[in-house]
C-alpha cells in the first residue's frame, strides 16, 4: 500500500479535470489532501465538457447518465448531497432505435413495455428476451456490484472471479449472447450495441456487458439539466469547498520521478509542482508514453501499449437549427439509426480500420428536454458516427476526409430529420484527429483501451501504477474503464487505495 511520507506534505496533484480526475480530487479532498487539479483545457469535464457557440450549448460527449447512486455516493463521501447540486431528470422513453426498413424499437424502464416492444418486432423472441434479462441481472451482480469499484491490481482478484465468469459464459461476446437468446437480427443489435458507448466492439466485448440492460431497467436512464458540464461544474464547486484548486490552461509535460517514486510534475512552461501523491486522469497511454517517457517502464512499454486494441474513434457533428423546435416531433432526445450492415460495419471500424460509406448514427437532441441548450424555438443536435481510430497502418486523413464524410452523414441524417441541413445556423465537428489533439488521446480513440476481457480488470493499466510509487491512475484507460459511471468508480477505487492524508508538521503546530 502507498504510505505518504509523514514528514512530507499532504499535497496531491491530479493531472486532468475529466470526470474521473474531478471525482479523484473530491475523494482525496475528503481524505484531507490539499489537491491541485491541472488541465490543459479552458474548462472542467474533459470529454464531458461543453462549448457555447452562437447561443447553442454543444455538450461534447456523454449524454446518458446511468446508475445515479455512483454520483450520490461520491457526493456523500464529501459530506454533500448530489441532488442539491445537480438536477437529474429521468428519461422516458430511454431511447429509440431505428432500422432502414422503417421498423423501430423504443427502450423504456418498464419491463412490460419492453416485452411488448419485443413481441411487436418478433413474437417468437419474447421467451429468449426474458432469459436475456436474467443473464443481465446475473452479470450485473458479478460484474458491476462485484468488480467495478473494487481494486483489481492484484492478479488473484481477477483469477478468483474466473469460475463465476466461466459459469456466466463471459468468454462469449455480448453479440454472441444476444444471438443465443433471440433470433431477430434487429433485436440482436438492440440487445448488444451498448458497449459501443464505451468504445467496445459488440462482436468481441464480453457478454458481461449484458449488465447494462439490468442497470438501465433498475436505475433508469437520466439526463443532467445543463448537460454533463453541469455535473463537472458541481464537482469543481465541491473541490473548491474542500480547499482544493482547479487550474485550467496548464499542460503537464512530465511526471517527476526520484528513483522509483513520483515527486510531482513539470508543466510545459517549466513550472514544477511538488507532491508526494500524483494521480493521472490523462489517458493511461499518454501517461506512460509521454508523461513517464524518461523512465524505464516494466509493464507499460511503448511496444505493449501499441499492441493493445484501442477503442474506436468518433466523428461528431454538432449543430444548431433555427426555428425547428416544433419540427420532427417523432425525433426524441436519443435516437439510434442503423446502417444496413451491423457486423460488417463493426468489422470495418474495429478490425479493418476502414471508413465505410454506410453508417449507424446516434442522434442527440437535448433541446427536447433542456431549454438551456438552445435559443427559444431552436434546436441543438449532435450526431455521432463510430469510425476507425488513427492507429491503423493507413489511418484516415481527417483534414482531407472531414467534409466528404460530413456530406455522407448529412445524406443519411436527412432520412431522420428531413430538411435539417438548410436550417443549420451554427456548427462544429470533432474527428479522431481532434480527440488526439484536444484530449491527448492515443490514436485519437474515443474511449481509450478497448474493454475486451483480456484488457479488463487486472489486464488493464492498474489504478495504482505499476511503474512508480506514489502514482495512481483514474479514468477511462484504467480499471474499471470508460463511461461516466466507470471513470467515477475508478476514483472510488483510488479512495480505497490511498490512506487519509498525513498530518503535516504545519498542521500539527497549528493544532497544538
Ligand atoms: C462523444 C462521446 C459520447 C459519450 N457518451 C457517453 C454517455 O452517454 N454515457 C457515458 O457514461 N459515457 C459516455 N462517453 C464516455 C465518457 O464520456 C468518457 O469515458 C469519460 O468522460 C472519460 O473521462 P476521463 O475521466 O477518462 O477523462 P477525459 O474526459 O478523457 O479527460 C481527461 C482530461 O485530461 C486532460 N489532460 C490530458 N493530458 C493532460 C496533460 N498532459 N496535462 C493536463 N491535462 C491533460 C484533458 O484535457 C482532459 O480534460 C462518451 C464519450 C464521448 C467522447
Amino acid at each position: 500500500m502507498f504510505i505518504p511520507d509523514q514528514t512530507d506534505s499532504n499535497a496531491a496533484i491530479v493531472i486532468g479535470a475529466g470526470l474521473g480526475g474531478l471525482a479523484a480530487a473530491m475523494r482525496l479532498g475528503a481524505k484531507g489532501y490539499a489537491v491541485t487539479v491541472l488541465d490543459r483545457l479552458d474548462k472542467p469535464g474533459g470529454r464531458g465538457s461543453s462549448v457555447m457557440q452562437d447561443g447553442h450549448r454543444f455538450d461534447l460527449g456523454p449524454t446518458i447518465i446511468t446508475v445515479p447512486q455512483v454520483y450520490e455516493s461520491l457526493w456523500a463521501a464529501c459530506g454533500r448531497d448530489f441532488h442539491k447540486d445537480v438536477d437529474l431528470r429521468p428519461m422516458d422513453p430511454f431511447y429509440e432505435v431505428r432500422w432502414q426498413d422503417g421498423s423501430t424499437f423504443t427502450a423504456r424502464q418498464n419491463t412490460d413495455a419492453m416485452l411488448a416492444e419485443v413481441a411487436r418486432l418478433s413474437p417468437r423472441d419474447v421467451k429468449g428476451y426474458k432469459r436475456f434479462l436474467k443473464d443481465s441481472e446475473a452479470c450485473y451482480k458479478v460484474g458491476f456490484e462485484g468488480m467495478v469499484a473494487k481494486p483489481m491490481h492484484k492478479l488473484w482478484d481477477t483469477i478468483k472471479v474466473l469460475p463465476t465468469f466461466a459459469a456466466l459464459r463471459a468468454d462469449r461476446s455480448i453479440l454472441g449472447l444476444a444471438k443465443a437468446r433471440v433470433r431477430d437480427p434487429r433485436l440482436r443489435m438492440a440487445l448488444s450495441f451498448h458497449p459501443l458507448f464505451i468504445g467496445g466492439d459488440p462482436r468481441k466485448v464480453t457478454a458481461m456487458y449484458a449488465l447494462v440492460a439490468y442497470l438501465e431497467k433498475e436505475f433508469g436512464v437520466h439526463y443532467a439539466m445543463g448537460g454533463v458540464q453541469a455535473i463537472a461544474d458541481a464537482m469543481v464547486g465541491v473541490i473548491r469547498s474542500q480547499g482544493g484548486q482547479v487550474r485550467h490552461g496548464v499542460q503537464v509535460d512530465e511526471i517527476l520521478i526520484d528513483g522509483d517514486t513520483a515527486k510531482g510534475v513539470r508543466l510545459t512552461d517549466g513550472e514544477q509542482i511538488a507532491a508526494p501523491l500524483v494521480v493521472s486522469n490523462a489517458d493511461a497511454g499518454h501517461t506512460y508514453q509521454h508523461l513517464l517517457r524518461n523512465k524505464a517502464r516494466k509493464r507499460w512499454t511503448d511496444k505493449k501499449l501499441k499492441s493493445r486494441r484501442w477503442s474506436m474513434g468518433l466523428f461528431v457533428w454538432y449543430f444548431g437549427t433555427k426555428g425547428t423546435a416544433a419540427m420532427w416531433p417523432d425525433v426524441g432526445h436519443h435516437t439510434i439509426t442503423n446502417a444496413p450492415r451491423y457486423e460488417g460495419l463493426l468489422r470495418d471500424i474495429f478490425i479493418k480500420g476502414k471508413l465505410a460509406n454506410d453508417m449507424s448514427l446516434y442522434i442527440h437532441r437535448p433541446s427536447r428536454t433542456d431549454p438551456s441548450v438552445a435559443p427559444a424555438g431552436d434546436d441543438t443536435f449532435y450526431v455521432l458516427s463510430p469510425v476507425p481510430h488513427l492507429g491503423f497502418d493507413d489511418p484516415v486523413d481527417w483534414a482531407r476526409e472531414c467534409d466528404i464524410y460530413k456530406a455522407k452523414v448529412r445524406a443519411e441524417l436527412e432520412k431522420t430529420i428531413p430538411g435539417f441541413a438548410d436550417r443549420i445556423s451554427t456548427e462544429m465537428t470533432l474527428t479522431p484527429a481532434d480527440f488526439r489533439d484536444r484530449y491527448l488521446s492515443p490514436n485519437g480513440s474515443g474511449f481509450s483501451i478497448e474493454p475486451r476481457i483480456l484488457q479488463s480488470a487486472w489486464f488493464r493499466p492498474h489504478n495504482v501504477s505499476e511503474e512508480a510509487r506514489g502514482l495512481f491512475l483514474v479514468g477511462a484507460g484504467t480499471h474499471p474503464g470508460a463511461g461516466v459511471p466507470g471513470v467515477i468508480s475508478s476514483a472510488e477505487v483510488l479512495g480505497k487505495l490511498v490512506p487519509d492524508a498525513p498530518v503535516v508538521p504545519e498542521l500539527k503546530v497549528a493544532a497544538e
